[in-house]
């Protein structure tokens, strides 16, 4: 193991040997398969760690039920005081987790840090929540009466995340989650298991600081889909969010659904920027590249497709091709570095592949290359590619996650958000144009048709502020700010008679 992953796990508290499961602050060993955990910098092994079994998810699943019957009493200010305490200590360790984070999932520091600070900023941002919960009051057309909606701890709730933001995404949830009442059995990426201990370890840090909380608010499993549908099938738990690809959306939608639970989920996006006449080339180049290649590919908000209008489209393909060419690509760990590897050999393939494709449906490719000079061995790294093809080429049609960047032209903005909108997936979009009506048409009913619009940005760089989350087969989900806190509870609407009498509603009579 590298030395400064080690130095990581120890500063953060994580000590062999890794247990696989957890709750709240006791930490077991797993009873299910071993596992192996391969860094994507350099593919050497970073854990072999036995799986949480079917037992022990039902364990987790009881305690967290357990848990909640003192939690949702807990007054939310109080709730959220901890939730602050939490904050505070992801900020003494923000170095050391996002250092595990860049071992474990690929990306480089600048952004393993930026993903820790999300971390942090939705505490804070859960700390202000725990005082507005607030519900309306309702003008009753009955005399006497008082209509109110109260909103209530929903129950305990299950997590399951995707390897590319391993720690960012339980934050999001369980933040607002605690806030709300809720105790989180967490089910990461078998991926990245390492960070989820490593956030667990923090958790439990925390806890022995505060008192008023029950320990098993916060627990841990790990493993693969297997274990991932065995919580998505449990009745104890009304919600369970799920962020990863579309087809395990889809099979944990049927399963939530098959027992009438409810589901948030964040799955794949297949995200397009229109680039019009109008638009600042500076400011392109650089969102494009942003959004194209941070993270190499492997965000769910990367942009994938390019829509530029015809007169400046030779331009700024020049352009980016000269920035692609020498874009410093390496150890995600090592300063100066802005694309790290792909997450394993599988995204390799799956990039070559969709290149040839690419090339057999007209696509001109450029870059898209296996780099295996001054990188470490090991690690999947490559160029991140642009590729010129007709906008109705079937393979933009899809996600392939790795750096693939389709450019297809356009004449005018109609036809430009007719093909922008001409995909499955639903997440964030992007114009950039100095034209102020063309901005207001693309955020219309009329324009973009994803969750998140945005006007001389990238697509990729949400804010915790905003309800994050996208449209069709990305799952209509909404995580984080605004007023994603609402499915994380259970509404009650209150009818009062303060009266003496007994009006019905809508008049009527109803004699004895
Ligand atoms: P993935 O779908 O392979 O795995 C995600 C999680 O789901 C893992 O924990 C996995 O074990 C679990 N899982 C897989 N199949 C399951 C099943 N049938 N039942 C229950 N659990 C199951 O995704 P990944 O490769 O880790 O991540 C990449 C994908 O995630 C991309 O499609 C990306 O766009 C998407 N993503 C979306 C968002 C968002 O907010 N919309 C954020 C991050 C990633």
């Amino acid at each position: 193991m590298h030395k400064s992953v080690q130095t990581a796990l120890e500063s953060l508290g994580v000590e062999p040997p890794l247990t696989g499961f957890a709750i709240g602050d006791q930490f077991q060993a797993g009873k299910g398969d071993l596992f192996a955990v391969h860094s994507p910098v350099d593919g050497s092994l970073l854990v072999e760690l036995p799986a949480t079994d079917a037992k022990q998810l039902d364990e987790a699943i009881a305690a967290a039920s357990e848990a909640f019957f003192k939690w949702r009493v807990v007054p939310a200010p109080v709730r959220g005081d901890f939730v602050r305490l939490f904050g505070q200590c992801l900020r003494e360790h923000k170095e050391a987790l996002a250092t595990l984070v860049t071992w474990e999932a690929g990306k480089i520091f600048q952004e393993a840090l930026g993903e820790v600070q999300e971390m942090i900023d939705i505490c804070d941002f859960a700390v202000g929540l725990s005082r507005q919960l607030y519900g309306k009051t309702i003008a009753s057309e009955r005399p006497g009466h008082r209509l109110t909606e109260q909103w209530h701890p929903l129950g305990p709730m299950g997590v399951i995340s995707a390897f590319n933001f391993p720690v960012a995404v339980w934050a999001w949830n369980a933040a607002i989650a605690w806030v709300c009442g809720d105790p989180v059995v967490w089910k990461p990426s078998e991926k990245t298991p390492l960070t989820a201990i490593a956030c667990q370890k923090l958790f439990a840090k925390t806890f022995a600081n505060a008192s008023d909380v029950p320990p098993a608010i916060s627990n841990v499993v790990v493993g693969g889909a297997d274990i991932g549908q065995l919580l998505a099938s449990s009745p104890a738990l009304p919600l369970i969010s799920a962020t990863g690809s579309v087809p395990m959306g889809r099979a944990v939608a049927k399963t939530v659904a098959a027992r009438l639970g409810r589901s948030l989920l964040e799955l794949g996006g297949n995200n397009a920027m229109i680039v019009a006449s109008s638009a600042d080339l500076d400011l392109a180049v650089r969102s494009i590249t942003f959004s194209a290649v941070g993270t190499c590919g492997q965000r769910c908000t990367t942009l994938r497709r390019l829509i530029v209008h015809e007169s400046i489209a030779d331009k700024l393909r020049d352009r980016l091709l000269e920035v692609f060419d020498n874009l410093p690509i390496g150890g995600p760990h090592e300063a100066g570095t802005l694309v790290g590897p792909l997450i394993d050999q599988r995204a390799g393939q799956s990039m070559a592949e969709t290149l040839v494709t690419a090339k057999e449906q007209g696509g001109i490719v450029h870059g898209g290359e296996r780099v295996e000079d001054g990188v470490p061995a090991g690690g999947i790294y490559v160029r991140p590619a642009l590729v010129e093809i007709d906008a109705q080429a079937p393979i933009l049609q899809q996600e392939t996650f790795a750096p693939i960047l389709y450019l297809s032209r356009y004449h005018t903005l109609d036809r430009a958000i007719s093909i922008h909108n001409d995909v499955p997936q639903g997440l964030s979009s992007a114009i950039l144009t100095s034209d102020v009506r063309e901005a207001e048409l693309f955020c219309s009913a009329a324009g973009s048709d994803c969750g998140i619009v945005n006007v001389n940005i990238g697509t990729s760089g949400a804010e915790i502020g905003d309800a994050f989350g996208g449209e069709k087969e990305t799952g209509g989900g909404r995580e984080s700010g605004s007023d994603a806190w609402k499915r994380y509870m259970r509404r009650a609407t209150n009818t009062v008679n303060f009266s003496g009498e007994l009006p019905l509603a809508q008049g009527i009579r109803f004699d004895i």
